[in-house]
């Protein structure tokens, strides 16, 4: 391909006016302005390739004297055939850069064997407090893109062999543009110029069909709110041999009753009586597994913490890291309705005047 031609430009163009042909062609085709467009990427490929060989010097004195890059541009297979004067279009007028290389430069989706990886699917699911702790399994339904059973995924049937209809035969399409004639391989054919195959009626030639599927995922257990959970190779199917994508559950747990978490450590507000904190106690509590004591010391405020090691969060993944559960004390006024205790109540606080307000 003649870089020249690629930015549009005469043999006798300048340094400046392979600068100017440059910006304009990279402002049009920059792939930041064009996003996700094959074509203007590619475009804009070539452009910049003829831009650093043509804005050196010494590389484009090296380039008019051979004609053609040692290293050559990739993929392009199409050839420049020569000049046509036939045509009616003239100069400038003739074509934009763009027109005069859609075509050349547009290669057809089914034809071009590029594997595509299939795209990831994300879902949520909701889980108790109790299976985020034992682990769990769930199906859950998941629609997506699978591979077409008719053409097992190439989006091409295989018929009766005929003549190409695209290239007439030859292999070759030619087409002229301005005074330009270009040909390049029959992308239908790949250049055979037979049909053999055509498009799968059922997945329109995509090779992939809408479906929906149960899949049975199993929630580790430890899972915490939030998490997420990866099923490999469940996402969309991938397209000409790509990779499916994966699936993503993320994991939602309710809260439970009594138990919040914080990483590994499980906490609970523990209520402890007046008389339980004053002279301490010990006292039954709920655990993860079954029920468990702790010893509350004489004298025992409310707010203050015990921990009960190695009770928390269990260690599911071997690393020594079981959390602790975490009781903190809330003191409770038994409800005093006896008279023996109210007389009790104001003989102690006969004995302990003082005020608990006194930093105030
Ligand atoms: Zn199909
Ligand atoms: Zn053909």
């Amino acid at each position: 391909m003649d870089l020249y031609i690629i930015l549009g430009l005469e043999r006798s163009a300048t340094l400046s006016d392979v600068r100017r042909a440059y910006r304009r062609l990279a402002r049009k085709y920059h792939p930041g302005i064009n996003p996700g467009d094959r074509n203007s990427a590619s475009v804009f490929s070539r452009v910049t390739e003829a831009y650093q060989v043509l804005s050196d010097p010494e590389q484009r004195q090296r380039y008019d004297s051979r004609g053609s890059l040692t290293d050559t541009l990739p993929e392009s297979s199409f050839e420049f055939q020569g000049f046509d004067f036939s045509g009616s279009a003239e100069g400038e007028a003739a074509s934009t850069f763009g027109d005069l290389f859609a075509d050349v430069l547009r290669t057809d989706d089914r034809a071009d064997g590029v594997a595509a990886d299939g795209t990831d699917l994300h879902l949520s699911i909701r889980i108790s407090f109790n299976e985020s702790m034992r682990g769990t399994e769930r199906a859950v339904t998941v629609a997506r893109l699978n591979r077409c059973d008719d053409c097992r995924g190439s989006g091409a049937l295989r018929m009766v062999e005929g003549r190409c209809a695209a290239c007439r035969g030859t292999g070759r399409v030619r087409w002229v543009r301005g005074h330009m004639v270009f040909s390049r391989t029959c992308v239908h054919c790949g250049g055979s110029g037979r049909q053999e195959h055509r498009a799968c009626l059922r997945c329109e030639g995509s090779g992939a069909v809408q479906g929906s599927e149960s899949v049975r995922v199993r929630i580790p257990a430890g899972v915490d709110d939030g998490g997420r959970v990866r099923v490999p190779k469940r996402g969309h199917v991938g397209r000409r041999g790509g990779r499916p994508g994966d699936l993503y559950l993320t994991v939602e747990v309710e809260p439970h009753p009594l138990f919040t978490r914080e990483g590994n450590d499980l906490h609970l507000v523990l209520p402890v009586a007046v008389h339980e904190a004053a002279l301490g106690a010990k006292i039954e509590v709920p655990t993860l597994d079954g029920r468990g004591n702790i010893r509350i010391p004489p004298g025992t405020q409310s707010g203050q913490r015990f921990r009960l090691r190695g009770r928390g969060v269990p260690d599911f993944r071997g690393r020594n890291h079981a959390g602790d559960l975490v009781v903190e004390v809330r003191l409770v006024l038994p409800r005093v309705v006896d008279e023996r205790s109210k007389a009790l109540l104001r003989e102690f606080a006969e004995l302990n005047e003082g005020n608990v307000r006194e930093d105030f």
